[in-house]
């Protein structure tokens, strides 16, 4: 690790699921931001590329669980698309509640409403909890949908996904 008054400069290996050791280097932007009470305070401009798109969000953590070094919001969509057996996971989880509540499972049928004799508290709480894996499920498909882009932006010659 080496820095700059305004580049942090990365360089380490990672290796993932028993495939080679990779070598990587990461150049971080830092911007230093005025305090209202004045001195300042430095800041990391996260350097993901999502579908070809840069992060560039204003962060004062970085998260190194995937190959880089990425921003909260980076990571979070990096680290969703990657466990895929967790969606189902969830799903199913979402899908139980559901049919605990006397509905369908699937995020396409309507939600079912309260049933009589359960507590409202009950109902919210399972509710939220179906919602809440849903949400994420979806969110993960999404991301997944904007790698296969980038990838095929890619091969147009345009900027890849992390880099
Ligand atoms: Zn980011």
């Amino acid at each position: 690790m080496r820095s700059d008054p305004d580049r942090l400069h990365l360089s380490y290996r990672v290796r993932r699921g028993g495939s080679e050791w990779q070598d990587v280097e990461e150049t971080i932007r830092i911007v230093h931001v005025p305090c209202r009470l004045g001195g300042e305070r430095p800041y990391f401009i996260c350097p993901g590329v999502v579908n070809g798109i840069a992060c560039g969000r204003r962060v004062a953590k970085l998260h190194g669980s995937g190959r880089y070094f990425l921003c909260r919001h980076c990571y979070r969509l990096a680290h969703a698309s990657q466990s895929e057996g967790a969606w189902d996971r969830m799903l199913r989880r979402a899908n139980k509640v559901r049919q605990r509540l006397g509905g369908d499972p699937g995020m396409a049928s309507r939600f079912p409403p309260k049933p009589k004799g359960m507590w409202r508290r009950t109902y919210d709480r399972l509710r939220e909890q179906a919602f809440d894996a849903e949400m994420r499920v979806d969110e993960a498909f999404s991301v997944q949908a904007e790698r296969l882009l980038s990838r095929i932006d890619n091969r147009k010659g345009k900027r890849s996904f992390w880099k």
